[in-house]
């Protein structure tokens, strides 16, 4: 471990604050490091390894068609792009769909749909797109102006302009951002996942998508993380009652393997035309068949566990020693703690159980797949040091 250490140290770029454990393997919900020590899994990579590790039907999909062919260019058809974009339409009521290979590229897609859309219907002039402060849409130039969080944009200065930022919740400021920009999307998070696991209030989704109806501009929902059975529906916006132009996910969807998606609706599906767009890993049929694999295993039953065992940690948090409130839906998880939440988790980790922090809370996200009992162990371990450090 120390020497891996000292080599990341010195080859890998220095983005990453990592805790000093190596993964090794794992199986489901349950991690190692190298020396056979074990730990449950409670984040999933980020909320990415929806079916937990080394999933075997996943892993099946997956080696199947690596035996087939792992890459092709987007010049010619392969089935299993084709196949997932129909499983994603079918399952969304939406039209068409665009594979990126992250969630900051599906968000980029999502934002010149929105402006060739808006481009071609009012005039050029119509590019501004407002998010949400607090808001967290990817890494690179364009998807940092629209994160709504001021830390990350010093020192990268220029950004893409065109980005207004409303305050999460208030619909009279986001009709006044309206009706003085000349806008050609709104693009939020249902539950605003690195600003703290807080979900949008329901009137003012409700109310947002009105706005884009009346104003005709693209109602963009940023489901990287809410996506893919996360809140116990198959997209976070299926639990508002609203239907987005675009849906932009990436995260859970590939099960572990980098596939973004801007899931096209009605209004949006044929705006990109021949050019407009590209990548050439988007739609790659290994991550494609990971990707379906995943997918066509989230019926009803399966969405209504997850929703079953999200309700189970609340009850099981919510007033608990140490723990001052507990937000999000499904299994996306926010606890608000009276300890510090970064040492909460090195304590976790410690007792071998895998968090992750959002902001200042403590955050699970762990596989939707993940057994009860081990849930139940995880999760009573949280809780015992969320007591412990109060
Ligand atoms: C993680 C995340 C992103 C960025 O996804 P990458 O795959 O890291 O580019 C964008 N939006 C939300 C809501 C996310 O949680």
């Amino acid at each position: 471990m120390s020497s891996l250490k000292e080599q990341d140290k010195a080859y890998v770029a220095g983005t990453y604050a990592r805790f000093p454990v190596e993964i090794h393997s794992g199986k489901g919900s349950i991690v190692k490091d190298e020396t056979g020590k074990e730990y449950i899994d409670m984040g999933s990579g980020i909320g990415v390894t929806a079916f937990g590790i080394a999933d075997d039907a996943w892993q099946q999909a997956v080696v199947q068609q690596l035996g087939k062919v792992q890459h092709m260019s987007n010049l010619y058809y392969t089935s299993p792009c084709a196949e997932l974009a129909q499983l994603l339409c079918q399952r969304t009521g939406m039209k068409k769909v665009f594979f990126a290979n992250s969630g900051a590229e599906a968000n980029e897609c999502a934002i010149k749909v929105a402006r060739k859309y808006a481009a071609q219907k009012k005039g050029p002039e119509y590019s501004t797109i407002i998010t949400l402060k607090n808001s967290f849409h990817g890494r690179t130039l364009t998807t940092l102006a629209a994160t709504g969080q001021e830390h990350y944009h010093e020192l990268f200065q220029p950004l893409t302009p065109g980005f207004v930022h409303c305050e999460a919740g208030d619909l009279a400021g986001l009709e006044a951002l309206v009706k003085e920009y000349k806008v050609a999307g709104l693009l939020m998070e249902v539950i605003q996942g690195e600003g703290g696991v807080i979900a949008l209030d329901p009137d003012f989704v409700k109310g947002a998508a009105k706005l884009a109806q009346e104003y005709d501009f693209l109602l963009m929902v940023d489901e990287v993380q809410t996506g893919n059975g996360r809140t116990g529906k198959l997209y976070g916006y299926m639990n508002y009652g609203i239907q987005p132009d675009v849906v932009t996910t990436a995260k859970g969807l590939g099960g572990g393997l980098p596939i973004g998606a801007a899931i096209l609706g009605e209004k949006a599906q044929d705006v990109l035309g021949f050019g407009d767009h590209g990548s050439t890993y988007g739609g790659n049929p290994v991550c494609c068949a990971g990707a379906i694999s995943v997918l066509s295993r989230m019926d009803d039953a399966f969405l209504a566990e997850v929703e079953a065992k999200g309700k189970w940690i609340f009850e099981t948090l919510k007033g608990a020693k140490g723990i001052l409130s507990v937000s999000g839906m499904g299994l996306m998880v926010g606890i608000e703690t009276v300890g510090n939440a970064g040492e909460i988790v090195r304590e976790c980790l410690n007792k071998g159980v895998l968090c992750l922090t959002a902001k200042t809370k403590v955050r699970l996200l762990p596989a939707l797949n993940i057994p009860m009992d081990v849930l139940k162990k995880a999760v009573e371990m949280v809780k015992e040091v969320c007591a412990a450090k109060a």
